[in-house]
């Protein structure tokens, strides 16, 4: 059993109360770790040892800042191989993905020093003589982070580089079901020797100690990734004090493959996103709408791709293409899903059952599905692939645009002026055409629907860690 603590104001320490949670090994359902089970005091603990670290972290001259994120992604790399074991222990992620998951957050810490050289503020220009006004970057001071469990190490990353490299302090709640991967990585920041208070990290119950971070008066701002119900409970929560949130929330991508798709290549990229980190992808494919014409030769790759996977506990076998998901509760979920569709006439191309022990799911392809059965409304989140088929009657953009979401999209054609004319049409915050990538230079997330507020990554998510100062001064 591994056993951590928090890290609060530079030290590591256990809850107020004593009180501790027990996280699981996904691929085994047994115990793997326990953890602080923290609460509101707990939180105001954190939040306080933030506060009084920014007057001096957000003074930093920026190279100096930088230094310490340098080292916090050297202290990662040379931590990778325990993070990625651990990752897999307690989230279930294949070792190779783990692994490049932790080279990925480092380079995040890497790429945020940089970026944050090239955030600078604007020169006005006014019609009042012997008038300078200019517009000043500032941080925006202490920042909640709370975050989900899909990819918790690179979600951690995510939020926190830029965070502080443009001088915000932060206090970061890991999703309770991967508290160890959290205090992991606030282990390896320890070693980074930043100033006590900079970064805390707390681990509990989301309605505990989540719920106290959001509601918090001394915290600024909220960066939260997670579902859109939680997000809506957050940002109740936070409307008191009317912080800054930026969220990133649910989404059901809608795939459109036409005609004279490269269904090799379409296969190839969205049969592994489907199937990658078990489906537990927020940018991942959620229901395909694909023309009659190439449904089937569609299909069937889609199936010989998910037969393919090598499926198994990845502490075991570092080969493992695909482990479980992240816990019972959500397995249990992603059932019903297959057994809703089943019941609305979808047929079961490959997959559809569990794997014992652990919380496995066989990759699983649904054919016949409809627009408007439920496993194609919502958002699975896991190895579940929904196949729709359409004519050329159908309303094809009028089918991608009705949800509840519009994170992004996904489209597969050879005619790219054809696939250039839907971008406008898409009513999604990201169109991917032909391709899915996200490096570190690129902005994540939109406002649009019930899918969150604000941008993440890129340097458009480091702006949203910056407040822009108006600055007025007569010279004369
Ligand atoms: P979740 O909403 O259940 O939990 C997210 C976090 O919120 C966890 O840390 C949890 O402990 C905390 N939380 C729960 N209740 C809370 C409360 N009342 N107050 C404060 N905090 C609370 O989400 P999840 O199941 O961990 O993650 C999956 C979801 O995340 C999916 O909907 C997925 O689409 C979404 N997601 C979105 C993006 C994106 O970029 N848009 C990225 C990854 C995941």
């Amino acid at each position: 059993m591994q056993e951590r603590k928090m890290y609060i104001n530079g030290a590591f320490t256990d809850a107020i109360s004593g009180a501790r949670l027990t996280t699981l090994n996904p691929s085994t359902g047994e115990p793997f770790g326990t953890a602080p089970a923290a609460d509101a005091a707990d939180a105001d603990r954190a939040v306080q040892a933030a506060a009084a670290a920014f007057p001096a972290w957000s003074a930093l001259p920026q190279a100096e800042r930088n230094k310490y994120l340098l080292r916090i992604a050297e202290r990662i790399r040379a931590h990778a191989e325990e993070m990625a074991e651990i990752e897999g222990l307690e989230h279930g992620t294949p070792y190779k993905d783990a692994y490049g998951v932790c080279m990925g957050a480092a380079a995040k810490f890497e790429w945020s020093a940089a970026a944050a050289f090239r955030l600078t503020g604007d020169q006005i220009p006014v019609p009042n003589p012997d008038t300078l006004t200019y517009v000043k970057r500032e941080p925006v001071g202490v920042v909640g982070f709370i975050i989900p469990w899909n990819l918790p190490t690179i979600m951690t990353a995510v939020k926190l580089a830029p965070a502080l490299a443009v001088g915000n302090t932060c206090v970061l709640k890991p999703p309770s079901i991967n508290s160890q991967i959290g205090l992991k990585f606030a282990e390896v920041i320890a070693e980074a020797e930043l100033p006590p208070g900079v970064v805390n990290v707390i681990t509990g119950y989301g309605g505990v100690v989540g719920s106290a971070l959001a509601a918090h008066p001394a915290v600024d701002m909220i960066g939260f990734t997670g579902s859109s119900e939680t997000g809506k409970t957050i940002l109740s929560l936070a409307a008191p004090t009317v912080k800054k949130c930026v969220m990133e929330l649910g989404g059901n991508n809608p795939v459109l493959i036409f005609p004279d798709a490269d269904i090799d290549a379409a296969i190839k990229i969205l049969a592994w996103r489907q199937f990658n980190n078990s489906g537990q992808h927020c940018s991942g494919p959620g229901r395909y709408y694909v023309h009659e014409s190439v449904y089937d030769a569609f299909r069937d790759s889609f199936v010989g791709y998910a037969r393919s996977l090598k499926i198994g506990d990845p502490s075991k076998d570092k080969a493992v293409d695909m482990g479980p998901l992240v816990s019972a509760e959500h397995r249990d979920r992603v059932m019903g899903y297959i057994q809703s569709a089943v019941s609305e006439g979808a047929e079961i191309a490959c997959g559809g059952k569990t794997i014992e022990p652990g919380f496995f799911i066989e990759p699983t392809v649904l054919t016949g599905c409809t627009h408007t059965m439920k496993a194609a409304r919502e958002e699975i989140f896991g190895p579940v692939a929904v196949l729709i088929k359409y004519t050329d009657s159908d309303d094809l953009i009028s089918l991608a645009n009705d949800s509840a979401y519009g994170l992004c999209a996904h489209v597969w054609t050879r005619d790219i002026p054809k696939g250039m004319k839907l971008i406008d049409k898409l009513h999604v915050g990201a169109v991917f055409i032909n391709c899915q990538m996200l490096t570190d230079e690129q902005p994540w997330g939109t406002s649009i629907r019930e899918s969150g507020i604000g941008k993440e990554g890129g340097i458009y998510g480091m702006e949203e860690f910056t407040d822009k100062k108006l600055v007025c001064v007569n010279y004369a």
